[in-house]
């Protein structure tokens, strides 16, 4: 079970099945220290509000509420629907490709399209499942690109649980993080209240790739929350 889970979805996205409390209380009860509700994007039909972002305040005792969005890139020059204005409110800002959302761009150029993600959104601490990508991602260019900027990149439970991911990327991804240097995040993308916390699919496969922990920002609440406090500071250096 992860301490703290930094990509969830709620109710504001179409997909999620719980509201945020829902989703709150049972990491609660799962003993997590945080949990960030990180919706969709506008372009996948997330309902992002700003009552969320600046009103809600860790409504659950004992449970961080961290605030964030799943972000999608849209086109060639790496645009997204992130909605600026709540980058005040966020703890976390996460950005994958969803296919549907992403027009133009040719699988082959995926590697280069999420380093210049990276490049062009300094908001963005977390590549989701970079392994979704079709057959043609340089994981070792893409990981080396990440580790430069901070950024770090995702291994997800429920895509791996619900096996829509091949295992040979996977693995692909998490040896070119350890060769690398470049920070992974375990994160639950639950949908329900039953996934929230759950790194069960993942975690043997980074014991079998013996990932150093040092590398793997989810292995303890206080790397979270270090991570968190890093990026922001790096976020607010971009902007100047
Ligand atoms: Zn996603
Ligand atoms: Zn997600």
């Amino acid at each position: 079970m992860l301490e703290v889970d930094l990509h969830a979805h709620s109710h504001f996205s179409l997909c999620g099945n719980h509201s945020v409390l829902e989703m709150l209380q049972r990491a609660g009860d799962n003993g997590m220290l945080g949990l960030a509700i990180t919706d969709h994007g506008p372009a996948l039909n997330g309902r992002l509000n700003s009552t969320f972002f600046d009103r809600l305040h860790d409504p659950i005792p004992g449970i961080r509420l961290l605030k964030g969005v799943e972000a999608n890139i849209l086109d060639k020059k790496a645009n997204t629907d992130f909605p600026g204005k709540f980058l005040p409110f966020c703890d976390i800002v996460l950005a994958g490709i969803h296919e549907q959302c992403l027009s133009g761009v040719a699988e082959r150029e995926y590697t280069d399209l999420l380093i210049k993600t990276m490049n062009v959104n300094p908001y963005v601490d977390i590549i989701t499942h970079p392994d979704n990508y079709g057959q043609y991602i340089d994981y070792q260019k893409l990981a080396a690109a990440a580790r430069d900027r901070g950024v770090a990149l995702e291994l997800n439970n429920s895509k791996t649980a619900l096996k829509r991911l091949p295992a040979e990327r996977t693995r692909a991804l998490i040896t070119a993080c350890k060769e690398t240097g470049c920070r992974m995040v375990v994160c639950s993308d639950a949908h329900a209240v039953n996934e929230v916390g759950d790194d069960r699919a993942v975690a043997p496969l980074l014991q079998q790739a013996e990932f150093p922990e040092e590398l793997l920002i989810t292995a303890h609440a206080q790397s979270v929350f270090d991570f968190i406090r890093e990026r922001r500071v790096s976020k607010l250096q971009a902007q100047r």
